[in-house]
């Protein structure tokens, strides 16, 4: 297996094990990382050739680029950026296929899960800044593989590419999208930041959105729902998501992220079309544009059937990969401090750690 400071955590080592010998186990920082159990290992070695850190990076078709935004105020409210997901995932419902993507649980936790019908897909949409479990993803993607359904993944490019090695020859209608993607934060702690604002809203959480569009902001207003109640702050001023954008909070593995880059293996690319304004001044109005990279024939072909959705332009790899937009480029760099918030966040007094991350 590889290096556990480049470990993603994808659990597709864990998936393949047919003696179920390999266990994701959260570790202090609230991440999940494979341990294997000496007496189940048959050493087949099916863990280390799935997982797809282990060989070189899959470069992919030759891309094309695109700026967007779903033409309906209403499809762009449900997104973080332009709205394309809601607007491909729908498609692919229409087309009697099923969506997986990242949804909050009662419990306030996130898993990747499958929309089948329209009325679940909501559950899906929007930037969640936790990293999302896989676990109930592998089983179910290979049979709808197999049956040959059309089928939409979409997720943080580590967890897409793990889909892609997962199912190798076996793809069938399955049409990989990723994110362009700052970095995931650990499960763990947002478990304990979940709990103090239940605390502090006095309800049980209902409902975050981290990038909330009311303000015309481009997504940076927070809204949570607890107790039947609706709270809202800047996104800048919430103290998890401040642990985030500084780099605190982030797996290790981001800090090495070999995803970094428009040559990736998925079939397409959604992420936050930042800069937009020295490309195309006007079309950015605070209400989300996305960037949508196209590499193969399926992820065209999908993206053709939704363009009548949508206003969009295509345009040059440097317009899109342009300096306001670094994940195309370079991983986040870790806090200096990192090492030290994380080894705290167990040991302090909750409310004592996050005054520190005001310090940040
Ligand atoms: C953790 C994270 C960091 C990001 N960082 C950047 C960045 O630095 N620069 C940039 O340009 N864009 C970034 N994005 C992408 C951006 O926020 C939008 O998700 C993207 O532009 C698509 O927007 P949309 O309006 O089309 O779709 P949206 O409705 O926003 O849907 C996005 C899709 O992402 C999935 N998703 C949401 N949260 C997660 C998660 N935690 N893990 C896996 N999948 C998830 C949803 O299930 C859905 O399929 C990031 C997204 C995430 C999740």
């Amino acid at each position: 297996m590889v290096e556990r400071a480049l470990c993603t955590g994808c659990g597709a080592c864990a998936a393949v094990c047919p003696r179920q010998a390999v266990q994701m186990r959260e570790d202090w920082e609230g991440f999940h990382y494979p341990v294997v159990s000496k007496r189940s290992c048959i050493d087949c070695g099916l863990c280390a050739r799935v997982c797809p850190l282990t060989g070189a990076r899959e470069a992919g078709g030759e891309a094309s680029f695109f700026a967007a935004k779903a033409k309906r105020e209403a499809d762009r409210l449900l997104g973080s950026s332009g709205g394309i997901f809601h607007l491909l995932a729908a498609q692919v419902l229409q087309e009697g296929g099923s969506v997986w993507g990242a949804a909050l649980g009662e419990d306030g936790m996130l898993r990747h899960t499958e929309a089948c019908d329209q009325s679940s897909l909501s559950r899906l949409t929007r930037t969640k800044y936790i990293q999302s479990d896989m676990t109930p993803v592998w089983r179910k993607i290979r049979a709808e593989a197999r049956e040959g359904r059309p089928v939409l993944f979409c997720g943080t490019p580590c967890q897409t590419d793990a889909v892609r090695a997962f199912l190798g020859e076996e793809r069938g209608g399955v049409i990989l999208a990723d994110l362009i993607c700052f970095g995931v934060p650990s499960p763990g702690l947002w478990r304990r930041y979940a709990a103090r604002l239940e605390k502090r809203l006095a309800g049980t959480l209902e409902g975050v959105s981290f990038r909330d569009k009311r303000n015309r902001d481009n997504g940076h207003t927070c809204a949570v729902q607890a107790g039947g109640m609706e709270h809202v702050w800047p996104l800048g001023e919430d103290l998890y998501c401040r642990s985030y954008f500084r780099g605190v909070n982030l797996r290790p593995s981001c800090a090495h992220c070999r995803y970094c880059t428009t040559e990736r293996a998925s079939d397409i690319t959604l992420g936050d079309f930042w800069g937009i304004e020295g490309v195309r001044p006007g079309f950015d109005d605070g209400m989300g544009c996305s960037v949508v990279i196209c590499r193969t024939r399926a992820g065209r072909a999908l993206w053709e059937r939704v363009q009548g959705d949508t206003q969009w332009f295509p345009c040059r790899r440097e317009e899109a990969a342009n300096e306001s937009q670094p994940r195309l480029r370079e991983p986040t760099q870790a806090h200096p401090r990192r090492r030290l918030y994380m080894g705290l966040w167990r040991v302090l007094p909750f409310s004592l750690w996050l005054k520190l991350c005001r310090r940040m």
